[in-house]
């Protein structure tokens, strides 16, 4: 594991800590009763693609020490940073699937948990955003997949770190098709008007969040609806970011 260090993602309540040493934890990847208070053991937690090296504004993984990705040079993005505990592949993308297709809450908690202990690596001593919001399904979806996987992530977060949740700042008006497989422009096209605002959110700093940011359309189209409402500063905060954009 690169940088990071496992009690980074321990438990950080007391109770916690204690119901894992009454009921242990089983490893969520490899399925073995795991050697940790989490829900991962140490061999799968020291396998993970942790996004190390990656563009200070958009976590796009760069492999080498370059601060900021050429795409964020050309053109400045609308958020202030990108937080992404993982790169997109391996096991990341058995999580995320875990999560999102198969309704696995114990996958969402541990994602959770990485997020919050790489927060460091981005953040040092910054302070964090003041709310978190989860990028909203549209109900269509909601109804058809039962949960919102980005509003499992933020509640886990919020438990974890005791930052505000704001579920109902931003709806998705329209379902939008996939955007995996599209070029860039069709995504545009596809997510404009996507989005609108339906409660005023509270002018402090606010991070988006979700599962994974591929070319993070998604986040540029509601970070931009963040700014015009007059949120001084939008961040994101992802599980795991793809490493190259397709
Ligand atoms: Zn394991
Ligand atoms: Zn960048």
């Amino acid at each position: 594991m690169d940088v990071m260090h496992c009690d980074d993602f321990l438990p950080n309540t007391r109770v916690e800590q204690l119901s894992f040493r009454l009921w242990p934890g089983r490893c969520t990847l490899c399925r073995q009763a795991s050697d940790l208070p989490l829900d991962l053991c140490s061999v799968c937690l020291d396998d993970l693609p942790f996004n190390g090296a990656a563009c200070q504004r958009c976590a796009l993984p760069l492999g080498h020490d370059t601060t900021v990705c050429g795409e964020c040079l050309v053109k400045s993005p609308p958020f202030a940073r990108v937080h992404a505990a993982l790169r997109y592949e391996q096991d990341a993308q058995t999580l995320v699937t875990r999560l999102k297709f198969e309704r696995n809450l114990v996958a969402g908690r541990l994602l959770a948990r990485l997020v919050a202990g790489t927060l460091q690596r981005t953040y040092g001593d910054t302070p964090l955003p003041e709310r978190l919001l989860p990028v909203p399904l549209s109900a269509t979806r909601l109804l058809r997949r039962g949960h919102n996987q980005a509003a499992v992530i933020a509640r886990a977060l919020h438990r974890e770190l005791g930052i505000p949740v704001l579920h109902d700042a931003v709806r998705r008006i329209r379902h939008t098709a996939p955007q995996t497989g599209q070029t860039r422009a069709a995504r545009l096209r596809n997510l404009r008007g996507a989005f609108a605002i339906r409660r005023q959110p509270p002018l402090v700093p606010i991070a988006i969040v979700d599962d994974v940011m591929t070319t993070g359309t998604t986040v540029r189209t509601v970070a931009r609806l963040l700014l015009a409402a007059g949120v001084p500063e939008v961040h994101v905060w992802v599980a795991a970011r793809t490493p190259s954009l397709p």
